[in-house]
């Protein structure tokens, strides 16, 4: 009998085992594809941010960064005595039109509780503090300026979460788990991001096919901050000399990860050009698409242990955030299995028994 099994060696399945071989317990990760080619972590955009409606997902973001500035202590090992997540805190700029403020000056609400440090400006001020930035129906913007939020290279938090979480005592095996049940352990976690369905049949989280493409502009804005417009739903952020931009519409139903091209002309450099004026003189470099481990009934996370079962616990339905998340998530799954009760953030509201039951909780906030 092992001792904890985790199903899904991606970035919630790395962190997880970190955090529990931290605290002495012996962990083993079955990871199917150890390329990672088509697990969400290598294709996302790194965003790291505080900016939600919900308390717990405004927390989860504050913990990510506090993480993320001690790593280079926290995860170091003997063979890598200098890790890095190659963190860029240009901050975040959110964008709301008339349709959305309302929402907003609710979330700001929760922001000031958290302590969240964001900073709200009508749109019309928009142009004294982002000059490139078009203020044409905007109502309202939340932004931070002080390095609280940004982006990391997925790919280096992952590895340095694996490696520490190995020199601390961890396993991470090939093999693709086909059921549970297969399984003996006296705890098991599933971290198999939107392919969880496949082993939890209960569990709406489903593979959703996001595009983000690269540009190059011939004016480069390097302080500009990763900037979600909600009034296109097109998001965007500087990459080294050059521009990642996500598409706003989604697919369901895709083997392939094909980017959607056509996203390009139709709605992304449409919607990055309204905003960004200089964003007119735009040339498409590249592209990617990667799934959102999205959950179908209310775009928030799913944690916790299983009801059904003796000894399943899961962590999943991130939509698009869970990359962010893993630290907090790794850390609370581990106080709930080693003590039977969060310590740090309460990750109730995110439980398993609110998805059986049907209880939507929606975190309007998806990008
Ligand atoms: C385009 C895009 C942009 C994104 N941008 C951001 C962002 O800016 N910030 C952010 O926080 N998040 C972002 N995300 C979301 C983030 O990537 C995911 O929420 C996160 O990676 C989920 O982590 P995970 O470990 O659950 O899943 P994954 O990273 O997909 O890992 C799951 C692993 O489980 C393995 N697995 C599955 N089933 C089995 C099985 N049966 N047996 C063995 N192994 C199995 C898979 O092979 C996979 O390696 C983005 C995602 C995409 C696609």
């Amino acid at each position: 009998m092992d001792d904890v099994v985790i199903v899904g060696g991606g970035i919630i399945g790395a962190s997880t085992a970190y955090f529990l071989s931290n605290v002495g317990r012996k962990v083993i990760v079955i990871e199917r594809d150890p390329s990672y080619k088509k697990a969400s972590f290598p294709l996302s955009l790194g965003g790291f941010r505080r900016q939600f409606f919900q308390k717990e997902n405004i927390m989860l973001g504050k913990f990510a960064r506090e993480f993320l500035l001690k790593l280079p202590e926290t995860l170091k090992t003997e063979k890598n005595p200098n890790p890095t997540a190659s963190m860029v805190p240009n901050g975040y700029l959110l964008l709301f039109g008339p349709e959305h403020a309302e929402e907003q000056y609710r979330a700001l609400k929760n922001h000031e509780a958290c302590d969240a440090g964001t900073k709200n400006i009508k749109g019309s001020e928009l142009s004294n503090i982002f000059p490139y930035v078009s203020n044409e129906g905007i109502e309202t913007a939340t932004y931070t300026d002080t390095k609280i939020e940004g982006w990391i290279d997925p790919h280096l938090l992952h590895n340095a979460l694996k490696n520490k979480a190995i020199e601390l005592g961890a396993e991470f095996t090939k093999a693709d788990v086909k059921s549970l049940e297969d399984i003996k352990a006296n705890i098991i976690v599933s971290a198999a991001g939107c392919w969880t369905n496949e082993l939890l049949h209960d569990i709406p989280v489903f593979p959703q096919k996001h595009t983000v493409f690269r540009v190059k502009c011939p004016k480069h804005i390097p302080e500009m901050p990763l900037t979600g417009d909600l009034t296109t739903g097109v998001y965007w952020r500087p990459e080294g000399q050059e521009y990642l931009a996500g598409s706003p519409i989604s697919k369901w139903d895709c083997d392939d990860l094909e980017p959607e091209w056509n996203d390009f002309e139709e709605l992304v450099w449409p919607g990055l050009a309204k905003r960004i004026p200089a964003f007119e003189e735009l040339k498409l470099t590249g592209g990617w698409a990667g799934y959102y481990d999205t959950n179908k009934l209310d775009n928030n996370a799913i944690v916790g242990k299983h009801p059904a079962y003796k000894n399943v616990y899961l962590a999943t339905g991130f939509t698009g955030r869970g990359l962010m998340q893993s630290p907090g998530i790794g850390r609370g799954l581990t106080e709930l299995i080693t003590t039977g009760s969060y310590q740090t953030i309460d990750l109730n509201c995110f439980g398993v028994e609110r998805v059986l039951n049907k209880k939507e909780r929606v975190e309007p906030y998806v990008l």
